[in-house]
């Protein structure tokens, strides 16, 4: 059976008072050793407080992003490197926000990705339309287009990498996608990674992610090709994000 996987993104929230708050309630929720994973991603200057009051728990932690270089002048970069000096596990690439705010190409998201391997990091990949896109009936295409950017690098990457569908227009709109939505997703970007390897398509992750809630959570991780979420606006509530990872490790247990 494939790891399923909670993951919240904080996004541009936080701060140390917060954020201790937050954790510390996690932590008394999440076993040791859970039965889906846990794991925040959280603005780079948090990560050594997520270090400091994660590191005995089971609870995982990581970035939002990562440069595409290792070192030299990049100002205002992060390196995979410096992130993972903090004992992260995970760092996010190719979030709809940094492709459409920051101006991040498949390319460079593809760069990051391997930037972050290189690291020892695994990289979340997000990939995802938009509701124009949707509308258009290009969905797949555009899908295709972002999935294959990382597969033209070989098919290897996906080994050690986690691939999160977000629909652009479900990402902090409160419209989520329906479960047979995003099952279709899913199983189009399974299957794409199938046509090169069978075997690293059955065990990727596939995370949905877009307007994630308790409410909601059971019924989209019950789906075949949907692995747990990236979660958003929910992960920055504890009875919320336990409640959702709950409902992924529901999925495990087979409850
Ligand atoms: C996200 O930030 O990746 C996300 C899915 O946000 P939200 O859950 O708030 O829609």
């Amino acid at each position: 059976m494939r790891a399923k996987l909670v993951v919240g993104n904080w996004k541009l929230h936080g701060g140390l008072k917060a954020n201790q708050q937050l954790l510390e309630a996690l932590s008394k929720a999440i076993p040791r050793k859970p039965a889906a994973v846990c794991a925040v991603c959280v603005p780079f200057p948090y990560l050594a407080q997520a270090q400091q009051l994660l590191a005995d728990t089971g609870i995982q932690w990581g970035a939002q992003d990562v440069s595409r270089y290792e070192k030299g002048a990049y100002t205002g970069d992060v390196s995979g490197a410096m992130v993972a000096e903090f004992g992260s596990r995970y760092a996010i690439v190719g979030h709809s926000e940094r492709r459409t705010l920051f101006g991040d190409t498949d390319a460079v998201v593809v760069e990051k990705y391997a930037a972050a391997q290189r690291a020892g990091l695994t990289p979340i990949f997000c990939v995802g339309e938009t509701l124009a896109e949707r509308e258009r009936g290009e969905t797949e295409a555009v899908l295709a287009r972002q999935l294959d950017a990382l597969l033209a690098r070989g098919v290897a990457a996906l080994q050690s990498g986690v691939i999160a569908y977000e629909p652009v227009w479900a990402i902090g709109t409160g419209k989520t996608a329906t479960s047979a939505q995003a099952q279709d997703a899913h199983a189009f970007l399974r299957g794409r990674v199938a046509k090169q390897d069978a075997a690293v398509a059955a065990r990727v992750p596939i995370l949905y992610g877009g307007s994630v809630k308790a409410a909601n959570a059971a019924e989209l991780f019950a789906m075949a090709d949907v692995d747990g979420g990236l979660v958003g606006g929910a992960s920055l509530a504890a009875d919320e994000f336990v409640a959702i990872w709950q409902a992924a490790g529901a999925q495990v247990k087979g409850v």
